[in-house]
């Protein structure tokens, strides 16, 4: 089954809901940065938790970044989505491997600590961008989504985001959904909800099991409930490139520049995002620096 994401809504017009396959996506993620095990439990659930966020943005062209530090073992986690389904992200430390918690799963509360908070910037083609930020709950990331939903945005949800991790280190499963209360909504409705999510297997679970992302979401508000809107590919990828990080380049200052030309005879990037290395040779470097004095003049 290939990644995608699906929009719904349900046929009552009380729900906005959303469910995404990410397999793929995290597995890319996993090599990329070679995590192991409890690194890979908490990028991928990030970068679930952006791309679901990315897409229930209304607005086109908007892109999404999430950064989340608990201030656990794996450090900084940062994901970066725009609006049709391409994200990347990267984490602090993609070494750690920690003991099953009581229910037997990977300890991700405890790998990305409570210390900290999830922030969320909103950025639209030639906007300010929109942040917000909410003290984490529990590091589980799920948890942490549908709390900055309600604080920082106002939007009632639920969130589930869950990561399946073999014993060789492959990615096994990856998926989540979102699901969004909309104004009309009855408590009724939204307790039959909540109570049905409480019921249901883990995502990873359904996903090892080949059920599909409008599986999961008939699985929630039954079947014949759902117009399904959109479906959208979504994987991971990195939009860098030697010409953006050359001109990232033309903004450090001057002296700083020529020391690494007279020093280094060059310089060597490294994105972040996807690990690919850029390297500027002398020739490449005296014309960044001759750019960046133009604009130091300005
Ligand atoms: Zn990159």
């Amino acid at each position: 089954m290939n990644d995608y994401l699906v929009k719904a809504t349900t046929t009552d017009g009380m729900f906005r809901a959303y469910a995404v396959n990410a397999k793929q996506l995290v597995a890319t993620a996993q090599s990329d940065h070679d995590t192991w095990s409890a690194s890979s439990a908490a990028l991928g659930r990030t970068l679930i938790g952006t791309v679901m966020l990315a897409e229930s943005v209304e607005k086109n062209g908007e892109a999404v970044t999430v950064k989340i530090d608990g201030k656990g073992p794996v450090g900084q986690i940062v994901a970066d989505s725009d609006s049709n389904g391409h994200v990347k992200g990267y984490i602090q430390n993609p070494h750690v491997h920690l003991p099953l918690n009581d229910q037997h799963k990977i300890d991700v509360g405890k790998a990305v600590g409570i210390n900290g908070f999830i922030e969320v910037s909103r950025a639209a083609e030639g906007e300010d961008p929109y942040t917000g930020s909410v003290p984490l709950t529990s590091g589980e990331i799920g948890d942490d989504f549908t709390f900055y939903l309600a604080q920082s945005e106002q939007i009632p949800s639920a969130v589930g985001v869950s990561v399946f991790v073999n014993d060789d280190n492959s990615i096994g499963a990856a998926g989540g959904y979102m699901i969004q209360v909309l104004p009309d909504a009855t408590e009724d409705a939204i307790n039959k909800v909540v109570d049905r999510i409480k019921e249901i297997p883990m995502i990873s679970e359904l996903l090892l099991d080949n059920q599909s992302p409008e599986d999961i979401l008939e699985l929630i508000f039954g079947k014949g409930q759902l117009h399904f809107l959109q479906t959208i590919p979504v994987e991971f990828s990195c939009n860098c490139s030697k010409f953006r990080f050359g001109r990232d380049l033309e903004g450090i200052p001057v002296p700083q520049l020529e020391t690494m030309l007279k020093e280094d005879h060059g310089i060597d990037v490294t994105c972040n995002f996807c690990g690919k290395q850029y390297h500027y040779n002398e020739e490449e470097l005296t014309k960044i620096i001759k750019v960046a004095q133009s604009k130091a003049t300005k």
